[in-house]
């Protein structure tokens, strides 16, 4: 099965790609991760990527598409996976297009988690109180003016993705304010019974 999550930062999508992962045996490639991968290790691409994602702001779509491309020929990625965090931009879901046409590969579904951004921002505010509480290091894009720029480069640059993949018949949009369980479920309805048993 070939994923793909979207939904605006906050909106549960890190959280629902590793159920579908573990549930289906794909593999969660969650281009975030591979960013703050590569910051920790202060490889090229991390340096690159730093401040931009510090800002909360887009990586320039050639790296993430790089990035993607070299992820997606590993072995873990044949029996299929779900993207998080990936295509962001209308460019990146052309790139994307491509690498899997390349392959004949086809995308089963674009699961859009829809959500209130009210209730994310407070989401946000909540995470980095516990955090705090907790002792725990807070991720520098952990914070709600951080999360409200980053809401902005959603609307503007990925929210277009939704028309770009209804068109393609490949949208299923999700209620994403439930419990981690209602919304698990509800993405198990939209897939389907025939894609869920892949
Ligand atoms: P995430 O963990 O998915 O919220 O991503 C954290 C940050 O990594 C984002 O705010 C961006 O700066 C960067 N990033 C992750 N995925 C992408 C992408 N597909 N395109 C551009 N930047 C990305």
């Amino acid at each position: 099965m070939r994923l793909i999550l979207l939904g605006p930062p906050g909106a549960g999508k890190g959280t629902q790609a590793v159920r579908l992962a573990e549930r289906h045996g794909i593999a969660h490639l969650s281009t975030g991760d591979m960013l703050r991968a590569a910051v920790a290790e202060g490889s090229e691409v991390g340096r690159k990527a730093q401040a931009i994602m510090a800002r909360g702001d887009l990586v320039p779509d050639d790296v993430v598409v790089a990035i993607v491309a070299d992820r997606l020929a590993r072995p873990d990625c044949a029996r299929g996976f779900v993207l998080d965090g990936f295509p962001r931009t209308v460019a990146q879901a052309e790139a994307l297009g491509r690498m899997l046409h390349e392959h004949q590969l086809d995308l089963d579904a674009a699961v859009e988690l829809s959500v209130d951004e009210a209730a994310l921002l407070a989401r946000v505010d909540n995470r980095v109180r516990e955090m705090k509480a907790a002792g725990k290091p807070v991720r520098d894009d952990d914070s709600a003016e951080v999360l409200k720029g980053r809401l902005d480069n959603y609307r503007r640059l990925t929210a277009p993705l939704i028309a770009y993949y209804r068109e393609r018949g490949l949208l299923k949009t999700v209620d994403g304010m439930g419990t981690i369980e209602a919304v698990s479920t509800a993405i198990d309805g939209a897939l389907g019974g025939d894609l869920v048993a892949q």
